[in-house]
């Protein structure tokens, strides 16, 4: 289905033809193998990087592009449709050049072009094994040697483990809660930085996720992103951002469920005729149409606020919220749509449900993002 989108500039239009032409060359005919082995696309982020789709909201003097985050996000959108792991990719490398780009010092920002445009693969690494939602608890300890920090501790699930660039490190350089942690930029080949063994995962397995371990790694001082202790400062407010990329992926995802389920409900015949007019089925798809269409209105009136440089943070954990939960609904209801084929794996949508569920649990789950909003109506 053509989503009939409203662009701020001719730009934006001719940037989300080029995107969908490349998506529908490069990434559509891969998806399936690269899925089915668990093999990260490495080569597939460079060529999104060459066109320019790595540092799509940053400014041109740092090798970025400029874009809107309402444009970089239908960029998101249409990639997350043809293959989620690669949206979800360029997502959370966006999210990682944030802290650089927005409070680092000017040596860490000179590594700018290169991130931004896609020589280097960025992570961010802020969730421990023994906590995710409550990071302020984090342990993983820095402490200062001459001119370096020495850092020590586990990371967990962090995507890109073992084949990102460079690594977001939030850490602990001072006393307990979130005053005491501050930001680190370190290079992935430092001695001391080693991922683990990846996880086994429901969906996104082309996508790596591992601990990493932190033994003793020294990343010199002037990699310090921002002051001593407004490392948490900086996680939240690059999280910020990082959902309503989660939103934008889960809007395509569910976008790319709806369409399927449409085409075989008008193809497939029961009790002689097609499945869409049974209004037991239309209804369904109706209401899963208007979900998505919700689902986008939220996320880029979010992006709006933002591109406005008005405060957004509540709504972006509206938008969320709201999409990812969306986003679960339509899939799990397009496996419905097609009935037995919609278990088997001949069809995207088994995959797409699988896939749905972790945008409901990264970047704050959505019980977080519950808090967020409620916590903005208490004051
Ligand atoms: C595929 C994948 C990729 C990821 N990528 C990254 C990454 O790149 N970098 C990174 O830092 N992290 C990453 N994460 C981690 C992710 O952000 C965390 O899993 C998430 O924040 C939840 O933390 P947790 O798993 O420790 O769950 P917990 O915090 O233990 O939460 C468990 C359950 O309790 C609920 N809960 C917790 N506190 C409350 C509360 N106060 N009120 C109500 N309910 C609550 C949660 O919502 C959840 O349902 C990734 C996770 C996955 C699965």
């Amino acid at each position: 289905m053509t989503v009939d989108r409203i662009l701020p500039s001719d730009e934006a239009y001719e940037l989300l033809e080029l995107v969908t032409e490349l998506a529908d060359r490069e990434l559509a005919p891969k998806v399936g193998d690269f899925e089915n082995r668990g093999v990260f696309p490495r080569e597939v982020l460079r060529t999104l990087g060459r066109a320019g789709l790595l540092g799509l909201p940053y400014p041109e003097e740092h090798g970025g592009a400029a874009q809107p985050y309402e444009v970089y996000l239908q960029v998101l959108e249409i990639l997350a449709g043809r293959w989620l792991a690669v949206a979800e990719a360029v997502s959370v490398h966006t999210l990682s050049c944030y802290p650089v780009a927005t409070f680092g010092g000017e040596r860490a920002r000179r590594l700018l072009p290169d991130l931004l445009g896609g020589a280097l693969l960025g992570a961010y690494c802020l969730s421990e094994p023994q906590g995710g939602s409550d990071a302020a608890a984090l342990t993983t300890r820095a402490r200062r040697d001459g001119g370096d920090y020495v850092v020590s501790g586990t990371k967990a699930w962090i995507t890109h483990a073992g084949v990102a660039d460079f690594y977001n490190v939030f850490c602990r350089t001072g006393g307990p809660g979130a005053r005491g942690i501050s930001c680190l930029l370190a290079d992935a080949n430092t001695p001391g930085i080693v991922p683990q063994t990846p996880e086994r995962t429901m969906g996104l397995r082309s996508s790596p996720i591992a601990q990493i371990a932190f033994d003793e790694a020294r990343v010199p001082a002037d990699r310090l992103i921002g002051a001593e202790g407004e490392g948490f400062k900086i996680a939240l407010s690059a999280l910020d951002s990082g959902r309503l990329g989660i939103a934008a992926c889960a809007v395509g995802l569910a976008q790319a469920a709806l369409d399927y389920a449409v085409d075989y409900a008008r193809q497939r015949e029961q009790f002689g005729q097609p499945l869409i007019e049974f209004q037991g089925l239309g209804f369904l798809l109706a209401d899963l149409a208007t979900q998505v269409s919700a689902a986008r209105a939220l996320t880029l009136a979010a992006a709006r606020l933002r591109d406005a440089g008005r405060p957004y943070s509540t709504e972006a954990a509206k938008a969320k919220l709201f999409a990812t939960d969306t986003a679960m609904r339509v899939t799990t209801d397009a496996v419905q749509v097609l009935g037995g084929a919609g278990y088997v794996c001949d069809h995207p949508v088994e995959r797409y449900m699988r896939e749905a569920k972790v945008l409901q649990i990264v970047e704050g789950t959505n019980q977080i993002q519950r808090m967020v909003i409620a916590r903005s109506l208490a004051r």
